[in-house]
């Protein structure tokens, strides 16, 4: 990998994740006596996921396919061959305890290279997480069955271990010669 100065180059994106939107819809899994019995089932219902497309999600829909792992937060270096790495660095913006922007409705004036996820542009962000629902589903994939909408439980995403963990550093106390140092991981 070339030096910081001469190749990489951080990319951030906001997690989709808008206080005013409400707690989003969960497909939570009937277990034991709460199951029908079988000639009271109806026929399955798909899940919105399955049949809409990101452009013709709600707005509620869309929130809730975001299952906060917080990994588009991370600082992202690209090599001069178009690789990408993760670091254990995150936007200056990003509180790593609650996994969530401080600021998300002034992200992109207070951090100007945040990008904006659209239904446009999710597939074609090499550099964001392949876990991530938004560039799956823009590509075609499923969702991993530990996603919240999934299992109903939003916790399920650390217990999978695809979420950012708590100790990761804010980019403000990084300088960027450092950033190449703390690289974790291929993207
Ligand atoms: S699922 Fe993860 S990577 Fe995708 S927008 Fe939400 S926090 Fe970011």
């Amino acid at each position: 990998m070339q030096s910081t100065d001469e190749a990489a180059r951080t990319l951030r994106v906001s997690a989709i994740r808008s206080p005013s939107a409400g707690p989003p819809p969960r497909a939570f899994p009937l277990k034991g006596r709460e199951r029908p019995s079988q000639s009271a089932m109806l026929p399955l219902m798909k899940p919105f996921w399955e049949t809409k497309s990101l452009a013709e999600m709600s707005e509620a829909e869309w929130e809730s396919l975001c299952d906060g792992c917080g990994r588009c937060c991370l600082v992202v270096l690209e090599d001069d061959k178009g690789r990408y790495y993760e670091t254990d660095v995150a936007c200056r913006l990003f509180d790593a305890g609650e996994r969530r922007c401080t600021d998300y409705r002034g992200r992109h004036k207070r951090v100007p290279d945040c990008v904006r996820l659209t239904a446009e542009n999710a597939g074609a962000l090499a550099w964001m997480p392949e876990s991530c629902a938004y560039r799956r589903l823009a590509r075609g994939q499923s969702l991993p069955d530990w996603h919240p909408l999934i299992t109903g439980d939003p916790d399920s995403v650390r217990r999978a271990g695809a979420a950012v963990r708590a100790d990761v550093e804010s980019e403000a106390g990084v300088a960027d010669e450092e950033l190449e140092g703390r690289v974790t991981g291929r993207r």
